[in-house]
């Protein structure tokens, strides 16, 4: 647990489900102020339990549904998020899409698509924050989900690859830029974890037997191991961090090829 936390407001985007929502979860445990971003109609349901168990937990909670490749709709997240909590401590930039297509039949539609909401929505999310953290001079934390595949190459993915190497870059100009404000950008990098993006894939055996060979230590990662991270680096425990990529992915960027003395 992380005292400085409990009444800090954070904003977690995309978090009706996955790790946004195990994210949200696990800062309402810390007893902050939870703004859960959702995407669409159906999660309403899914966000009105979430409100629940985090008050529960003793955190309190707001769901604003939005879409953030809209800047009206994040500048309206902010908007909420202040006349509901009066103030924004910590911005997680969660929200984010996948689809396979080998790269040469990839429209220019899915393209966009892809890039506008995992590199462009979480770009506005960053500069909103910012602009709100300068102008009340808040030492703030941003935290960024990107992933193993801003290192790692990924065929059939080439516009998921492409935003998340957009963010691992992103991410350290603007920490770069923001540093002497105090304002801390860091992003998360997970590997393989158990969520509704995976599900399709993971509920195939054939499928599932492939992803865990790429993984040294054998399991498939949980969305709360990742909430973990996220808690960590949105707190003073991590003051003095900036502009780094955590990578939380059991080992899947260690070139598990080579294990066993191969290579
Ligand atoms: P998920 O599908 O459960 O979560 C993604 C969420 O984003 C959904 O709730 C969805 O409604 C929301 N979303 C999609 N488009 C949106 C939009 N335009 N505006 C607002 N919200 C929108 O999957 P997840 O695994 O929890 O993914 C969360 C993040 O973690 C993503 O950025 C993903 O790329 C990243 N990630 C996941 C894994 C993994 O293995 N699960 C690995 C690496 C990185």
């Amino acid at each position: 647990m992380y005292p400085d936390l409990k009444g800090k407001t954070v904003i977690i985007t995309g978090a009706a489900t996955g790790i946004g929502k195990a994210c949200a979860l696990r800062f309402g445990q810390e007893q902050a102020n939870v703004v859960i971003n959702f995407h669409s109609d159906k999660q309403v349901k899914e966000t009105e339990e979430m409100i629940k168990e985090i008050k529960n937990s003793g955190g309190n909670a707001i769901a604003v549904q939005g879409d953030v490749t809209k800047e009206s709709d994040i500048k309206q997240l902010i908007e909420k998020t202040i006349s509901e909590f009066g103030s924004l401590d910590i911005m997680i930039n969660n929200a984010g899409i996948e689809n396979e297509v080998p790269s040469h039949e990839l429209t220019l539609e899915d393209w966009n698509k892809v890039i506008s909401t995992n590199l462009t929505g979480q770009f506005l999310g960053c500069r909103e924050a910012i602009d709100y953290f300068l102008e009340h001079d808040i030492q703030g934390a941003i935290i960024n989900m990107s992933s193993v595949h801003e290192i790692i190459p990924w065929p059939h993915f080439v516009h998921y690859a492409a935003s998340k190497g957009g963010i691992k870059l992103m991410t350290q100009t603007l920490a770069l830029e923001y540093a002497p404000k105090r304002i801390r950008i860091n992003s998360i990098a997970p590997g393989a974890i158990n969520t509704p993006i995976n599900a399709e894939k993971f509920s195939d055996p054939k499928q599932k037997e492939g992803v865990l060979k790429l993984i040294p230590m054998g399991y498939i990662g949980e969305p709360e191991e990742i909430a973990a991270t996220a808690v960590w680096l949105a707190s003073n425990q991590a003051s003095y961090v900036t502009g780094l990529t955590l990578i939380a992915d059991g080992g899947m960027t260690l070139y598990p090829g080579f294990q066993a003395g191969k290579g």
